[in-house]
């Protein structure tokens, strides 16, 4: 995921720290000499709703969006997204005021990897998502995790529902074409934080321009997002235009304007859940969107890597050709996996025989 003013952080260390700055405001001192509360910066490690960070005050940092466009080689990894955020944090090179830690519905290896921060002194939560669905469980989730950000105003709420509607409006332009590949997919990605404030999300929503692009076919994009930074405009260059991101598609359809709205929503995330309920709402969504071919990007040492097989399976069963790529560290598309999709893309355009 990009930085969002467009400055490569590994061009601009600096930019981090600056954006970090802007983002990051706490308890100072006014004019009076009282103390006044300003924003904290929450650093998230998964999808973690924004609904509830922002109401309660504070703002949020998907520390993954800072990896695709980082240059750090962690020596000690399994996955690179949380070895490299992990390293970011721990050489202050992001300023974090506290972590929602994902720990239930994510990975170990993040898991760990957010463990260390915390060790290294920054306050955690731990959000878990329930493997059932259940939302009873989902709600108190939620709300243990506004009693650890502050008290939440459910205004704020709309607000956020409102942007995520447009982000949506966004994801059908994208299907229909009238956005780019890459553009399309900057704006549902970031919906997992708002790009650090609600202010700065509506912005680039607005700053966001139609276009007509010209592609041969529509492609999904299947698992965890894709680690090299110029993927999707790889695919579009290729004639294949994601029409449906599988996780940035959940970031944008899961909301509520309550406490209770949100613990439903976000109880239905399938990611987090048995993967029966997601393999059934890919199949919905995979036909829905008129799919002629899909993606499924993965990391290296990643338990989702596993997944493979039963998501080729769903695609063979829907007549839907398939290519699986597996990524280790962040940086451009390396050749070899560019030659591959070209001879997809190929292949796609002869009729897949
Ligand atoms: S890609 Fe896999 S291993 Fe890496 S952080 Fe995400 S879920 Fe965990």
């Amino acid at each position: 995921m990009q930085p969002q003013d467009g400055v490569t952080v590994a061009e601009h260390p600096e930019a981090l720290e600056l954006r970090a700055e802007s983002v990051g405001e706490r308890w100072h001192s006014g004019a009076a000499g009282v103390s006044v509360r300003r924003m904290e910066r929450i650093g998230i490690t998964a999808l973690v709703p924004p609904e509830v960070v922002y109401a309660c005050g504070c703002s949020a940092l998907d520390l993954n969006n800072l990896v695709p466009e980082s240059r750090l080689v962690p020596g000690d990894k399994l996955c690179a997204w949380s070895a490299v955020w992990r390293e970011l944090v721990l050489r202050r090179e992001v300023e974090i005021d506290g972590l929602v830690v994902v720990a239930g519905g994510d990975c170990y290896t993040s898991l760990v990897d957010a463990q260390r921060i915390e060790l290294a002194g920054v306050r955690a939560h731990h959000f878990i998502y329930p493997f059932s669905g259940d939302r009873r469980f989902m709600r108190e989730q939620v709300e243990a995790l506004a009693e650890f950000l502050g008290e939440p105003e459910e205004g704020v709420m709309d607000e956020v529902a409102e942007l995520k509607a447009m982000a949506m409006q966004v994801h059908r332009m994208r299907a229909r074409g009238e956005v780019g590949s890459e553009q399309g997919f900057r704006i549902e990605v970031s919906a997992s934080d708002l790009m650090g404030s609600p202010e700065r999300y509506r912005e680039a929503l607005a700053a966001l321009e139609e276009a007509e692009v010209s592609w041969e076919h529509r492609i999904a994009l299947l698992g965890v997002p894709p680690i090299y930074s110029d993927f999707h405009a790889l695919l579009q260059e290729m004639g294949m235009q994601v029409v449906f991101d599988e996780m940035p598609y959940e970031f944008i359809r899961h909301t509520g304007r309550s406490m209770a709205e949100v613990a439903r929503s976000y109880a239905g995330y399938t990611f987090a859940l048995h993967i029966r309920r997601r393999l059934e709402f890919l199949r919905k969504q995979l036909r829905r969107h008129r799919v002629e071919a899909a993606v499924h990007f993965h990391q290296y040492a990643c338990h989702h890597r596993l997944e493979d097989p039963l998501l080729r399976g769903l695609c063979e069963e829907l007549g839907i050709p398939y290519l699986s790529v597996e990524a280790d560290l962040p940086g451009r598309t390396p050749e070899q996996v560019r030659l591959r999709l070209e001879a997809f893309a190929e292949r796609l355009s002869e009729g897949w025989a």
